[in-house]
């Protein structure tokens, strides 16, 4: 029985905790940070929380016996991504990161790319006075003090902490359409959007909406993958897992 760890928190690691959900030689295990309340998965495949650092998850891959490793986290969870690098080189075990392609940029798009949260906030003085802000809840402290403009922030869990001065929070998780994030941009009068280039399906559709709206959209560039062996797909990742006979 090969041990599969699936680094989780992306649509991309829940699609391949599905597909080899039916290996009968694979036995799978998910791991969460659990920054959100309720991920929907069985919870007999699934752990949540920090490893505790790079020592942590080495102990982890091996006193749970870890054959194999795929890191399918967030393009913008840097840390988590370097960690399992370096954690799998210790531990001796085969690891993938499975990174979706950042979306493609359109003739009628405007971007404005910015390589960190903090550029994003310095650029807004200017370009707008009404900002849909969907970087999720941290480094909002860089918005806090942006005293003219105002913010609509969406996150998928409440937000705890410093506030832009003058802004709304709403809470949803994707998939979103394009329509109603069209009708929401309207609704709040909304001139500019802020976003990582996270890529993928669920969260595009906003992008395509600033767009149809001629909005600028201050796009925040991709941390660096880890090294290492990196796929863009489900299918590509589970290509991977059966070459080498890593799994049956
Ligand atoms: P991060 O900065 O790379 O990681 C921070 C710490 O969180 C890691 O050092 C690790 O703690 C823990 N961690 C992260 N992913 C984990 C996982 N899958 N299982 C167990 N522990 C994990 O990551 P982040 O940006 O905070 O993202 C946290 C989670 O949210 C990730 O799973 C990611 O896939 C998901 N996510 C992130 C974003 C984003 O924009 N960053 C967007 C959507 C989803 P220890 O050092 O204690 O092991």
């Amino acid at each position: 029985m090969t041990k599969l760890l699936i680094l989780g928190g992306t649509a991309e690691a829940r699609a391949l905790l599905g597909a080899v959900s039916v290996w009968p030689d694979l036995h799978a295990i998910m791991s969460f940070a659990g920054r959100t309340r309720h991920p929907n998965i069985d919870q007999g495949i699934l752990r949540r929380g920090g490893f505790g650092g790079v020592d942590g998850l080495t102990s982890y891959l091996r006193d749970e016996s870890i054959d194999v490793l795929i890191d399918a986290t967030h393009p913008f969870a840097a840390r988590m991504s370097m960690q399992a690098e370096e954690a799998s080189n210790r531990a001796g075990i085969p690891r993938l990161k499975l990174l979706r392609p950042p979306w493609a940029k359109h003739p009628k798009d405007r971007w404005i790319n910015v390589s960190n949260t903090e550029e994003a906030a310095r650029r807004l003085p200017g370009l707008a006075r009404r900002v849909f802000l969907t970087t999720g809840h941290r480094d909002l402290e860089y918005f806090s003090n942006l005293n003219d403009i105002w913010f609509l922030i969406r996150t998928i869990e409440p937000i705890g902490q410093r506030l832009p001065h003058q802004a709304c929070c709403i809470q949803a998780r994707g998939p979103f359409s394009e329509k109603n994030e069209i009708a929401l941009l309207k609704e709040y009068g909304i001139d500019a959007l802020v976003t990582k280039a996270s890529g993928g399906r669920l969260t595009y559709a906003k992008v395509a909406a600033a767009r149809a709206l001629n909005l600028p959209v201050v796009m925040i560039q991709r941390p660096n993958p880890p090294p290492g062996p990196i796929v863009p797909t489900v299918d590509d990742a589970l290509a991977w897992l059966r070459q080498d006979e890593r799994a049956a």
